[in-house]
């Protein structure tokens, strides 16, 4: 069975993940978090949080799906944004480009966020989906606020990405300003 805390791998008679010590069993965790605060009560069909590597490969996945076929179209409208030396005329169409992209990311990003799938395609495929910190959907509001938050962690040389991998629910700065949680499905 699968640790909802950490999200790995233990024996099948196991009560305590070996990685991580935390009880396996949902009511004995529940009973622990009750007393301790410690750990997590996580819905049903939730196999633990979404850990780092596997937001760096859903971001990866965004990237390729939305990234790519963009900056193609952009290179296909406007040639020459892509040289070293850009020419007045595409150094204005980087900078009109520059505010599309983050419209069309933002429009991606929150509206993915806030629909019936909860997930961009890249966390989809994945297997994670976001909620609030009581474990329900959000709103378009909530995850543009998500959404420019992350932008906050990239800027701050990405150690608000990194938060993902020290924090206790996997919380990247941009999770814990906008009150939000990245889940993984249990297979
Ligand atoms: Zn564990």
């Amino acid at each position: 069975m699968f640790c909802s805390q950490c999200g790995k791998e233990n024996a099948a008679e196991a009560r305590f993940c070996v990685h991580c010590g935390a009880p396996l069993d949902p009511e004995d965790l529940r009973a622990v978090a009750r007393e301790t605060g410690h750990y997590s009560d996580l819905p049903a069909g939730v196999a633990g949080y979404g850990g780092f590597w596997r937001r760096v490969l859903a971001a990866i996945l965004d990237a390729l799906i939305i990234g790519v076929p963009l900056a193609l179209v952009q290179g296909a409208i406007t040639p020459g944004i892509y040289d070293e030396q850009l020419t007045a005329e595409a150094a204005r169409a980087d900078l009109i480009w520059s505010v599309v992209n983050i419209l069309i990311w933002w429009g991606y990003s929150a509206g993915m966020h806030s629909s019936v799938y909860q997930a961009t395609l890249g966390k989809m495929i994945m297997g994670m989906y976001v909620t609030d910190t009581a474990g329900a959907r959000i709103s378009f509001a909530r995850a543009t606020g998500r959404y420019f938050a992350e932008i906050l962690s990239a800027m701050l040389l990405l150690i608000g990405y990194l938060m993902v991998a020290f924090t206790r629910r996997k919380q990247g700065l941009h999770d814990i300003i906008a009150g939000t949680l990245v889940l993984r499905r249990a297979r």
